[in-house]
């Protein structure tokens, strides 16, 4: 169980204490005194992992190989059947005007009517391009996907967002002297241009225009990424396994590694989420027994995090301790609890702080650590792991690993 951007760094006005140090969680204290505690680099001390890229490596992948960017996880995590080879982009609806200029980087945030606009960008030929397959598909509000699919292609391209209003989309430019980076680049750019020219008459955004909203009338892509190759997680590990996450992004990690996923209503990835939901989802797919490994991931601390806001962090913090409580009910689980990274509330952004990690299980080596915080874990019986480590440790507690060597 990964509780997103936990981990965190004095506060001053906390009196120098974390939020995870200041929050009451008696759930979380009694798994550390019943487990092994330790702190966790996930990829690398120091480094600033993502929340996919340190995913990945928890899950026992080398994010150095197979992450070239964001666009395939969210991709398929808005259920996009990728494979290995396309070009994957994250996309904003957004406002042009007819300068030819962003307005409105998020289409006035636009929530409904995205499905049909989708509709008619998807499937599109571009011209001089039709050998090229374009898959394009709304995820939540302002945001979509595209993916390109065919051959010639790259992911060495820049991005046509602007991220800032006021500017025109930003020109697609090859990143290196390859011929597949300077046809992706004018695919790109034609496709900007095309989503222009279907969508400032498209009939929603004639209605948006009507009652005053900004229209959706051009699509940004950014966050490049190649649909890596990438092993199952049940044939790497010989379990079966099962996701629960609330966001696209690790939805889609879950689905490139080939896990099932658990869809929970509710479950917003914010600090609003369903937690009884949540809750209720991994009770019943632990009880019903089909899986061997449940990665579970609530994205609500992270969220306050990234907003700067210390006492909806500490909240949030008290909040999924009850969801611990639950979890810890159910009998013969090997249980972690960690953090994909640090979201210190100071940097309102991810740091390459460790994070705390505890593991309960039948056999484990319980050490003397009896709160689970970014500091008690220091002193604990796992000392200081990466998350490359995770997977092996898990497997051997469950026995499911093989000996190296004779
Ligand atoms: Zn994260
Ligand atoms: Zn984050």
């Amino acid at each position: 169980m990964i509780i997103d951007g936990m981990a965190d760094r004095p506060i001053k006005d906390l009196g120098y204490k974390t939020p995870l140090e200041a929050a009451n969680t008696p759930n979380m204290d009694k798994l550390a005194e019943m487990g092994i505690n330790g702190i966790m680099d996930p990829i690398r001390p120091g480094i600033r992992a993502g929340s996919d890229t340190s995913h990945i490596s928890i899950l026992g992948y080398d994010p150095y190989e197979v992450y070239t960017g964001r666009g395939p996880f969210e991709a398929a995590g808005i259920g996009l059947d990728v494979i290995a080879g396309d070009i994957a982009f994250r996309c904003n609806f957004s406002t042009q005007d007819e300068n030819g200029l962003i307005i409105d980087r998020r289409a006035g945030r636009i929530r409904e009517g995205t499905e049909e606009i989708a509709k008619s960008i998807n499937s599109l030929k571009l011209e001089g391009f039709e050998d090229v397959e374009i898959i394009f598909k709304e995820s939540t509000g302002h945001r979509a996907v595209l993916v390109l699919r065919g051959g010639g292609l790259s992911d060495k391209v820049s991005d046509a967002d602007p991220k800032h209003e006021g500017k025109p989309p930003k020109k697609v430019v090859p990143l290196d002297d390859s011929p597949e980076a300077a046809k992706t680049a004018k695919i790109l750019n034609k496709f900007v241009e095309t989503s222009y020219n279907i969508l400032k008459d498209h009939p929603i955004n004639v209605m948006r225009i009507k009652e005053g909203e900004q229209p959706a009338n051009v699509v940004l892509p950014r966050g490049v990424g190649a649909v890596p190759h990438i092993p199952p997680f049940e044939e790497k590990y010989g379990v079966k396994a099962v996701c629960i996450a609330e966001t696209g992004l690790i939805k889609g990690i879950g689905r490139i590694t080939g896990m099932d996923l658990i869809e929970v209503e509710g479950a917003t990835g914010g600090i609003d989420t369903n937690l009884e939901n949540i809750t209720k989802s991994i009770v019943d797919v632990a009880r019903e027994g089909s899986y061997d490994f449940m990665l579970i991931n609530i994205d609500g601390a992270d969220e306050a995090g990234h907003d700067g806001q210390i006492g909806e962090k500490v909240n949030f913090i008290e909040k999924v301790d009850s969801v611990i409580g639950e979890v810890m009910k159910l009998d013969n689980i090997c249980f972690i609890l960690t953090a994909d990274h640090s979201t210190p509330v100071s940097v309102m952004d991810h740091t390459g702080d460790p994070v705390p990690i505890v593991i309960k299980g039948p056999e484990v080596r319980v050490d003397d650590i009896t709160e689970f915080n970014e500091r008690t874990a220091t002193k604990g019986g796992l000392c200081r792991i990466r998350g490359s480590d995770v997977m092996n440790i898990l497997m051997d507690f469950m026995n499911k690993s093989d000996k190296f060597g004779a």
